[in-house]
């Protein structure tokens, strides 16, 4: 995949530079790194095999880092087996352990579940209450550093820290001019994450082994806190837009949120926190996310289909099943390409529906088709790197368009041809 950026028109927050570690594979976040994608199981944790296998559909999707919930004896006793599978799988991304309420035993009575993980999500909203909050914090705490491993103090407001946001509405009730309910929840995210940042460091956790995020479920609400807590800190942030949701409103409400705040500059890593359709795959909410990047051109993980809606001039289905199996191809391919071809995820294809924007927009392309619209000619030209180079006809239009593709792909991103 690539890492750099292209046409971005704003300058990235500075934050400071984290390192999860999964043996020797290292994921850089933050700092100069590019904002990377993550995920989060769905399985029993405590499944090894089905867990495991998730983990590499997700990690095969373009997830970096994927989470794993850790919540009972069971599941913390098979996050090293998990780990072992994943690597003799080949899968290299570090595991996040993702604790609530019994973190600080289940950390403490399994060093090894503590060893496997990369990095833990500590949420100072779950991790206790009265006097006991602290002393638990400071366990996991002491754990990370122990094992120099990276955390994330996630603050979800689902699950905000009581005590903190009770002393905060005594604090504001003595304001001459009180904050609205909206502000002081904000605030009451971002003390909490700051606070448990500065509560870690002094318990004794480097500032860069530490990473924040304060999700909430409203799109400006997000917006709001995130532009709040970039400002106050320079820690890495980690975005996402919690409970967003199943199919189209989860995926617009993530990508209105994220996008606006990644085009500011702000966010190191992010997570689409799509609710799966029964039956759907989980791997939704990495191409979610790697498509939020791509779009914003921050990142490149596949190449691009620019493809026309169809229209009027489009009355039979060709023109969409060709998008489609195209589209799919390209990703089918990706895992070798990415290897074989580098730059290959740059590359820009259009499958376009009819001679009145086809040939145009496939000019702009790498390599694109105009399919003939309704009434048109049976003939679909083709151009590479902005020429028309061929006419292809007949019913095997969609299979001859792949094998050029596969052919422009070998000449051009093969080791020689690299440009
Ligand atoms: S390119 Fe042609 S088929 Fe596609 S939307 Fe435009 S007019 Fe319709």
């Amino acid at each position: 995949m690539s890492e750099e950026g292209s046409g971005m028109t704003s300058v990235r927050r500075w934050s400071q530079q984290s390192l999860v570690r999964c043996g020797d594979h290292v994921v850089t976040v933050g700092g100069d790194a590019p904002v990377r994608v993550q995920s989060m199981t769905n399985t029993d944790t405590a499944q090894v095999i089905e867990t495991a296998v998730q983990v590499k559909e997700l990690v095969q999707a373009g997830s970096e880092m994927v989470r794993i919930t850790v919540n009972t004896p069971e599941a913390a006793q098979a996050v090293p087996h998990i780990r072992d599978q994943l690597d003799r799988m080949g899968i290299q991304a570090p595991l996040i352990g993702d604790f609530h309420f019994n973190g600080h035993k289940l950390l403490a009575d399994y060093p090894e579940c503590a060893q496997a993980l990369g990095k833990y999500r500590i949420n100072p909203g779950n991790v206790g209450k009265g006097d006991k909050r602290d002393r638990q914090f400071a366990v996991m705490v002491e754990t990370a550093a122990k094992y120099d491993k990276a955390i994330r103090i996630g603050v979800n407001w689902g699950s905000l820290d009581q005590e903190l946001l009770a002393s905060m509405m005594d604090e504001n009730s003595r304001r001459a001019e009180p904050w609205d309910s909206k502000k002081l929840m904000c605030e009451a995210l971002i003390a909490s994450a700051l606070d448990s940042a500065q509560r870690a460091i002094d318990i004794g956790l480097r500032s860069h082994q530490i990473a924040l995020s304060c999700k909430v479920s409203g799109v400006q609400d997000l917006i709001t806190v995130y532009r709040e807590l970039g400002r106050r800190c320079d820690f890495p942030l980690h975005l996402g837009l919690t409970e967003a949701g199943m199919g189209t409103k989860g995926i617009v409400a993530s990508t209105a949120a994220l996008s606006v705040l990644l085009q500011e500059g702000i966010g190191d890593t992010i997570r689409v926190s799509l609710t799966p359709a029964p039956g759907e795959s989980r791997t939704q909410e990495v191409l979610v996310a790697s498509e939020i990047l791509q779009s914003l051109g921050l990142r490149a993980f596949a190449p691009s289909v620019t493809a026309c809606p169809g229209c009027g001039r489009t009355t039979s289905t060709t023109f969409q099943e060709l998008t489609q199996q195209i589209d799919g191809f390209l990703r089918e391919q990706m895992p070798i390409w990415s290897q074989q071809y580098p730059g290959v995820e740059r590359m820009k294809v259009a499958v376009m529906g009819c001679i009145v924007n086809g040939p145009g927009e496939s000019k702009h392309a790498d390599i694109g088709i105009s399919l003939p619209g309704t009434g048109e000619a049976p003939a679909a030209p083709v151009y590479i790197d902005g020429e028309k180079r061929q006419t292809l006809r007949g019913e095997n239009i969609a299979s001859e368009f792949r094998a050029i593709v596969e052919s422009y792909v070998k000449n051009r991103y093969g080791r020689a041809g690299v440009n």
